[in-house]
């Protein structure tokens, strides 16, 4: 298939535009729109404008909602996921220079072509240069640009025939701005950080808690208690350690109530299940924070321990029933 993907940056690496004729991107720049329109409606009011996005805000909406292309392209995509994922961890892999050996060593591309880019300006010193170069005309325009840096814009257009190299180009984009790639703790998508918020933990898109809040903003207002019910993880969690505990203090209950009852290794047992399960939460919390785990492995984790600790009980109290 014969495409292109035209890519335009504009307002000194502020803005990105993205014009193409190939229908599946086409498609997927239109769900991003709907994605970002949050930030852009508080702003403009306006929702039938199609709005630029920001620098990199395409390539990394493509990259967090698993893209489907040949399966070439989705093994070097995957490869991508990877290299960002571990750029979220630590950002010293996010460089310009271990970016480019990435491209070469591990997608096997040596180049970045299929390019094409040019630079205007939109300011213009006001000398006459009818009188043709000379030093000091050269002078004179060094210095008129120097005092109005402000003013000059570098606007660069890159096109690109397949998908990987707009992907790519587009990181190098957000590398050569000095930004750098987060991953939002709430809702696991990457975003921009444009240096200015170095700490953002959340970004400021759609949260899947509540469509008319950004994730920071959900983060920012909601109650403990509303972000512990939104909270699958927390929420079984819970459950495992309120089961654990009730347990614990049913035992040791029984315990203090007969004493000739011999309860004592129950509720010890129990205990040690409470802290066993305590340390096992705090080591996969590790490994899912070092995006080690997954939320839904995680999750799925937790409903196995669930399921564990219920059947464990459920024989504890058959066992007792017995004696
Ligand atoms: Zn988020």
């Amino acid at each position: 298939m014969d495409f292109n993907i035209y890519y335009d940056i504009k307002n000194n690496g502020k803005n990105e535009y993205i014009r193409t004729n190939y229908n599946l991107v086409q498609n997927y720049i239109e769900e991003a729109q709907k994605y970002y329109n949050l930030k852009y409606n508080t702003k403009t009011k306006e929702t039938s404008i199609i709005y630029p996005f920001r620098v990199g805000e395409f390539v990394l909406y493509l990259l967090s909602n698993n893209p489907s292309f040949d399966s070439k392209t989705n093994i070097q995509i995957d490869f991508i996921k990877q290299y960002l994922e571990e750029c979220t961890i630590n950002n010293k892999y996010f460089t310009i220079n271990i970016f480019l050996s990435f491209i070469r060593d591990v997608l096997q591309i040596p180049e970045l072509v299929c390019s094409i880019q040019y630079y205007s300006s939109n300011y213009y010193s006001d000398i006459d240069i009818s009188s043709g170069l000379n030093k000091k005309n050269i002078k004179t325009r060094l210095f008129a640009f120097e005092r109005n840096v402000n003013k000059i814009s570098i606007d660069k257009t890159y096109i690109c025939n397949s998908i990987i190299m707009f992907i790519l180009v587009s990181l190098f984009e957000i590398l050569n701005n000095g930004y750098k790639i987060n991953k939002c703790i709430n809702c696991g998508n990457l975003f921009i950080n444009n240096g200015i918020d170095t700490n953002t933990q959340y970004c400021n898109y759609i949260s899947p808690q509540n469509k008319n809040k950004s994730c920071f903003k959900y983060r920012k207002t909601a109650s403990f208690q509303e972000i512990r019910k939104n909270n699958e993880i927390y929420n079984i969690h819970n459950s495992i350690y309120n089961l654990l505990n009730k347990r614990r203090k049913r035992a040791e209950e029984k315990s203090n109530e007969d004493i000739s009852y011999m309860n004592d290794k129950l509720v010890k047992e129990c205990q040690e299940a409470l802290d066993n399960f305590r340390d096992w939460y705090f080591e996969k919390t590790k490994e899912y924070k070092n995006r080690n785990l997954t939320k839904e492995q995680f999750i799925n984790l937790l409903e196995e321990q669930y399921i564990k600790y219920r059947r464990e009980k459920n024989n504890g109290s058959t066992r007792n029933n017995k004696e």
